[in-house]
């Protein structure tokens, strides 16, 4: 990697220069900087209207997950959990038809998040992530490979979940708890945008920030330079 690369992730700047353009500071190497092009190239995108009105929405959603504090500059309180933050989203939109991927190991919540969207006046088409029933074997895997060493054992199947929301035409996704990777292949064949609910994180509750809040202590041996 060259030194024109991205380097928001080592700018400790407590008064960053991209939010605060005429008093903020930035380090040598500033990606706002350094991909001046780039980026202007990315405003072009949000002059298309349906771009715009999509990133104007996300944007007083934003704005509306926050209230204000008098005489407190700079300071919020916040205020929804972020499925109150996706329904809000979706109303703002005009979205009516939202798509649930959800994966077989968080059914109980897919179910719990269906019936919350419906209440909520949506139409949900949700799939789960076990759809067409094939056995892992199909995708040339042994039984060593399987989670339960013997027996079929159906592989997930994030594309066919993407095809189920594209033919059924959801307006807006939503991902509940879909595993790295499959989260990645849904993402690439849906075709409504998409939005994530549930990051899966077996061990930690689909919590994964809590191994990196716990990163000076007992997550540290992740940092291979701690
Ligand atoms: S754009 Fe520049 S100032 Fe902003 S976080 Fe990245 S490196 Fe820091």
């Amino acid at each position: 990697m060259g030194n024109c690369d991205g380097k928001c992730g080592h700018c400790g700047f407590a008064k960053r220069m991209c939010m605060f353009p005429e008093d903020g500071s930035k380090p040598e190497v500033c990606t706002t900087v350094n991909f001046a092009e780039t980026l202007e190239k990315a405003a072009q995108e949000y002059q298309e209207p349906e771009m715009k009105k999509f990133a104007a929405a996300a944007s007083r959603q934003e704005r509306a997950c926050y209230e204000t504090i008098p005489g407190r500059p700079g300071v919020t309180i916040p205020l929804k959990p972020r499925i109150v933050e996706i329904m809000e989203f979706c109303e703002k939109m005009g979205y009516e038809h939202i798509g649930l991927a959800f994966c077989g190991g968080l059914h109980s919540e897919g179910m719990a998040v269906t019936a919350i969207f419906e209440s909520n006046g949506f139409k949900v088409t949700s799939v789960m992530c076990k759809i067409g029933a094939k056995d892992k074997s199909w995708l040339g895997l042994t039984d060593e490979d399987k989670i339960v060493e013997s027996g079929h054992e159906t592989m997930c199947n994030p594309i066919g979940q993407a095809m189920v929301l594209n033919a059924a035409k959801t307006d807006f996704n939503v991902v509940l708890g879909l595993c790295v990777g499959h989260d990645s292949m849904f993402f690439k064949y849906a075709e409504a945008p998409t939005t994530v609910l549930v990051a899966k994180d077996r061990l930690l509750g689909h919590n994964p920030l809590a191994a990196v809040y716990a990163g000076n202590t007992y997550y540290r041996y992740l940092n291979k330079n701690k």
